[in-house]
């Protein structure tokens, strides 16, 4: 689960972190009143949405006074804001971070990330932050210093210490440095996040580090124990398939291709999305119904598959391990007579009573295309696709 800046700093300023003052401001007149409680004159204004890029985008702003800071929040709230990482489409911006603007003297960029090939949390740093650090990374990997924490003991001073004058930083500066990554990294473990960027980690005035941006990204499998940070949960962020899938615990994940996939077990739902990329198609989504595929679980997923306008047809692939293959094809039958489905389904069933299962497909009246095993069904879904791409 991702949260909005705000709220990150909220959190990394709880375990002690130092990050510029500020306060969310859901209209523009109060916008202008969190300016006017922070004194001063020198505002950024900063479009809330969970996406990066917002810069470059247009969704920071600095401002001079407190008027400025009005009219900027009055433009950004209720604009889509459209950044690289938003799509074309762009994010409504339902509120806006009011903060004091710093002077930058050096943009740092820290990242946290729960790292696969080291099997553990790992620190990045960089010397050029402010900038897209997947760019660094492709171009020039070496400016990236990388640490790995053992999760025995932790990320360890010495390591942090090690990317501090690896960055090139003044005495007064590292041990500022080493300090915070000591507290994200404990920031990081203790609030089971999977991510954590701080781009730019800021040296600013006089030689001040400060966590101008933050971006968090937390496990879901972990929020029951962080109900403060469940509740950040913003529905308005979400994709609403997914969030009608949570309501019926099925886990569901939309993506981007035309292939919509029911499947059992997450692994299979794995190699069912793999198999139809290697026959040339992408898939709409991941999707696995669980053990229990009943009638009124599938008739649910295919409602869900079916309600993105990009799915041009449907791979069911099941196997009838604990449900048998004939019930889930008793349920596959009553959920496509419910729905109405208007795209091609093939349906590749196997386990227990799979011959029973298949003779209920075949005997049906409804449209459907059945197969004998994932390689066959895959290529038929494909060859629905491009059928009707032609
Ligand atoms: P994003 O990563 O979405 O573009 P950032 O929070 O990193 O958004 O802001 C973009 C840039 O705006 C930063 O690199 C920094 O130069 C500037 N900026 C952000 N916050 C402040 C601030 N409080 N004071 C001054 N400049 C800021
Ligand atoms: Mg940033």
């Amino acid at each position: 689960m991702n949260v909005h800046e705000y709220q990150a700093k909220d959190i990394l300023q709880s375990f002690g972190v130092p990050v510029p003052r500020g306060d969310v401001a859901s209209t523009a007149d109060e916008a202008a009143d969190v300016a006017r409680a922070l004194g001063g004159d020198k505002f950024v204004v900063k479009a809330q949405i969970h996406a990066g890029g917002r810069g470059k985008g247009g969704g920071v702003k600095l401002a001079d006074s407190i008027d400025e800071v009005r009219d900027i929040a009055g433009q950004m709230i209720g604009m889509d804001l459209v950044t690289h990482q938003t799509g074309p489409e762009g994010k409504r911006v339902e509120k806006v971070l009011v903060a004091e603007a710093v002077d930058i003297h050096q943009e740092l960029y820290l990242g946290l990330v729960v790292d696969r090939a080291s099997s553990a949390v790992t620190l990045m740093a960089s010397a050029e932050g402010g900038v897209e650090i997947e760019t660094i990374a492709a171009e020039r990997p070496e400016a990236i210093l990388k640490e790995a924490a053992d999760p025995a003991v932790g990320l360890l001073p010495f390591q942090a210490n090690r990317v501090a004058y690896g960055l090139g930083l003044e005495t007064a500066v590292a041990r500022q440095f080493v300090s915070m990554a000591m507290k994200l990294y404990k920031t990081f473990t203790e609030s089971d996040a999977a991510l954590m960027e701080i781009n730019p980690l800021a040296v600013v005035g006089d030689g001040v580090l400060v966590a101008l941006d933050a971006k968090m990204n937390f496990d879901d499998n972990a929020l029951y124990r962080h109900k403060d940070i469940a509740e950040l949960r913003d529905p308005t962020e979400e994709d609403p398939r997914e969030l009608e899938a949570k309501e019926h615990e099925l886990s569901y994940v939309s993506l981007d291709g035309t292939i919509g996939c029911m499947v059992n077990g997450a692994g299979l739902a794995m190699s069912t999305m793999d198999i139809i990329k290697h026959y040339g198609a992408e898939p709409a989504n991941f999707l696995d119904v669980g053990g229990r595929a009943t009638a009124e679980r599938v008739t649910v997923a295919f409602k869900l598959i079916l309600s993105d306008p990009n799915v041009k047809a449907i791979l069911v692939n099941i196997f009838g391990g604990i449900v048998a293959c004939d019930l889930i094809a008793e349920g596959v039958l009553a959920a496509v007579e419910e729905v109405q489905l208007s795209v091609p389904l093939v349906v590749r069933l196997e386990g227990t009573n799979v011959q029973r299962g298949r003779q209920l497909l075949a005997e049906s009246d409804l449209d459907i295309i059945t197969a004998e095993d994932l390689d066959e069904a895959a290529q038929k879904a494909v060859a629905a696709v491009s059928a009707q791409a032609r």
